[in-house]
């Protein structure tokens, strides 16, 4: 089973400042009661988490999302927090009619012992948090400061999205890019909403480990060799940021359905971007400037459009 994962690499140096504005509603579950129609929709991993032993797990549902949890207010959060981003990513990347009939299923760990338990009888790596994989998001035990308000939940929705809404798959290091730009961006904004105001700085690269785009374009899987591995996570997510923000979100759609479609990176910019960018030498001369570090660049926003 390939498990689509995420690192997190956690570069917050926020300054937080209170601010009053309206917080998302929260949203309505329903209990369900689990039967064998249900347990059919389960993928043979979304099986184990139901079987792993020691936890009674309960079931629930809102309006796009079934929830298998063991503590009340845990589904309530992640039940808030998912609708909320599922209509704000989906808005703003401009898509719209979900391919799928089957709501996506969202398991919530509330043990360790029981995360660990599914990661090894999934085969994934002991590191893994949370993940996406086939219409299903798993999610550990949160940390206890501030338990489902990170931004686990629109990175892993972002996958989720554009599974549902994209004709074909997009390579890794975009999806990756694309959950990472996404769920930063709405972070930012839904927490002003709750009364805090982050300001992250932009991510960069030193000039040492910057990786072509020729090279972190041409790969379809995660980097073996995890010296590159930040590099993958911080130049997809720039790289996203440079064209989700430097034009209009269609722009973008129509850029993600080339790639998904198969077609290289060159070719998908030239469709989507090409009176923008004639070449990805020129396009590179651009994001070069954006995503290595220069000591008197750093902290300052590049990404503010
Ligand atoms: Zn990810």
């Amino acid at each position: 089973m390939k498990i689509r994962h995420h690192l997190f690499f956690w570069l917050f140096s926020s300054a937080l400042v209170a601010i009053a504005a309206d917080k998302p509603n929260p949203v309505r579950i329903e209990d369900l009661t689990w039967d064998d129609a249900h347990q059919q929709a389960l993928t043979r991993s979304g099986q184990k988490a139901l079987a792993v032993e020691n936890v009674e797990w309960n079931h629930a549902q809102s309006e796009h999302f079934i929830y298998h949890y063991t503590q009340r207010w845990m589904v309530e959060a992640v039940a808030t927090e998912m609708e909320t981003y599922y209509a704000i990513i989906k808005k703003d990347l401009k898509i719209e009619g979900d391919r799928w009939e089957i709501p996506c299923q969202v398991f919530i760990f509330d043990s360790e012992a029981a995360w660990k338990n599914l990661i090894s009888q999934t085969g994934g790596d002991p590191w893994v948090a949370a993940f996406y994989s086939r219409n299903e998001i798993y999610l550990p035990r949160p940390p206890k400061g501030a338990p489902f308000a990170d931004r686990t939940i629109p990175h892993e929705l972002t996958h989720l999205i554009l599974d549902h809404f994209l004709r074909g798959r997009v390579p890794a290091w975009l999806n990756e890019g694309v959950a990472e730009q996404q769920a930063y961006k709405h972070f930012v904004a839904l927490c002003k909403t709750k009364g805090t105001s982050l300001y992250v700085p932009p991510r960069m690269v030193s000039a040492a480990r910057y990786v072509p785009v020729s090279e972190l374009t041409a790969a379809n899987d995660y980097p073996s060799d995890t010296e590159k591995v930040r590099s993958f996570y911080t130049e997809s997510l720039r790289l996203v940021q440079l064209l989700q923000e430097d034009r209009s979100a269609e722009n973008f759609l129509e850029f993600l359905q080339a790639m998904a479609d198969g077609m290289k990176f060159e070719r998908a910019l030239d469709r989507a971007y090409g009176s923008r960018y004639f070449s990805v030498d020129l396009f590179e001369e651009k994001f070069k400037e954006a995503v290595i570090s220069k000591i008197k660049t750093m902290g300052e926003s590049t990404s503010s459009r």
